[in-house]
């Protein structure tokens, strides 16, 4: 391909990961031989529509979807699309019963006769396609007036880290800012309200103080903190949404409730905790509830088994105490396991973290009576 074709594409695919990013779990097609050929059966698998017509006389091919064509011939170096003639670098070849296709043909078919979104990247030995959720269920009216986003930790607190030192309070932040940035995008009558946007210490009263004053504002106020939970062992996966409770759920819950409120049960706080507490209503508990069960459900739709749901529990979190709004803690997944920290530090995975709690948040605020 000609450099200027080349970046059009890079730049197609590049656009359209950015509007997207939400991609299904990748299927991959290794290439056959050395000239990277992929086969249209392994295809047509992924894609049900694709349907192919050989003529073994002519060698005349047509590749058919729904509503379009290409047409080519084997051993030659173009294909005809809508009447258009194009060239490709090499010739599709029929071989042991398969058709094989080059790679910028194949490239032609998503673009042509592909109506899904898909996102593709042509590796060393093989073709990894994503396929994109469409952005349905992020488009509704958002009737929710203000969010506070609590980024957690912060500055002297780096909450929990992974193996290669790469701390809570970071991805909390980043999180944070990409769910703020995409909310901003898309409902920008949404009144956002952060407890942080920068690597700073905050104390966990100081979070609810904030919160509160934004729920005294109006009553259609959510609270949102974002956590990465940390085990001794390697092996526990997953993210757990969490609402304000006297009554933890599980021992586990209990655990975590001291890790998390570690910063703020250095001070002698039993005062604090006993006005906070007392200010629970049962509207915010069950609104909370709410909150979570929703926000679990988009969080599973979009990170599409990436991370895992560990399910939706009660907590004694000193952030969420007090609080006048419904309010949800989330521990999006485990830094201590190497596979998942990585994921949480990618942005694309963060941006669909986020995708998942607004359309949690959207859910939520539309069935609320
Ligand atoms: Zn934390």
């Amino acid at each position: 391909m000609e450099k200027n074709k080349i970046f059009i594409w890079g730049l197609i695919l590049f656009l359209s990961i950015q509007s997207k990013l939400n991609a299904e779990n990748p299927t991959s097609i290794p290439f056959i031989g050395k000239n990277n050929y992929i086969s249209f059966g392994s295809l047509s698998a992924i894609f049900k529509n694709l349907k192919l017509k050989i003529d073994y006389g002519s060698q005349k091919c047509r590749i058919i979807s729904d509503k379009s064509e290409i047409r080519f011939k084997l051993d030659s170096l173009f294909y005809v699309h809508d009447s258009s003639i194009e060239k490709i670098s090499r010739a599709p070849v029929y071989r042991n019963h398969k058709l094989l296709l080059p790679p910028d043909l194949v490239e032609a078919i998503f673009i042509h006769l592909i109506k899904e979104d898909i996102s593709y990247e042509f590796g060393k030995d093989r073709l990894v396609i994503d396929k994109i959720i469409p952005e349905e269920g992020l488009s509704g009216k958002m009737k929710l007036k203000r969010l506070i986003i609590d980024a957690g930790h912060g500055g002297k607190d780096p909450g929990s880290s992974d193996a290669k030192g790469y701390q809570e309070k970071d991805i909390t932040l980043k999180t944070s800012l990409v769910l703020r940035d995409f909310l901003k995008k898309k409902f920008p009558s949404l009144k956002i309200i952060m407890t942080r946007s920068s690597d700073k210490f905050i104390e966990l009263e100081e979070r609810s103080k904030i919160a509160n004053a934004e729920a005294l504002r109006s009553k259609d106020s959510i609270f949102i903190s974002l956590h990465c939970n940390s085990s001794i062992s390697e092996e526990p996966t997953g993210f757990e949404i969490y609402f304000l409770s006297q009554t933890p759920s599980t021992e586990m819950a209990r655990e975590l409730s001291i890790i998390e409120n570690k910063v703020l049960d250095n001070k002698n706080t039993r005062d604090v905790k006993k006005i906070q507490a007392g200010m629970l209503s049962s509207y915010v508990q069950r609104s909370s509830k709410k909150l979570a069960v929703n926000a679990e459900k988009g969080l599973e739709k979009w990170l599409s088994g990436r991370i895992v749901s560990r399910g939706v529990k009660k907590a004694d979190f000193s952030v969420l105490r007090g609080s006048l709004m419904p309010a949800i803690l989330i521990e999006m997944g485990y830094l201590s396991n190497k596979k998942e920290s990585e994921l949480l530090r990618l942005e694309k995975m963060q941006l669909k973290l986020s995708k998942g709690i607004v359309a949690g948040i959207l859910e939520y605020s539309n069935s609320k009576n």
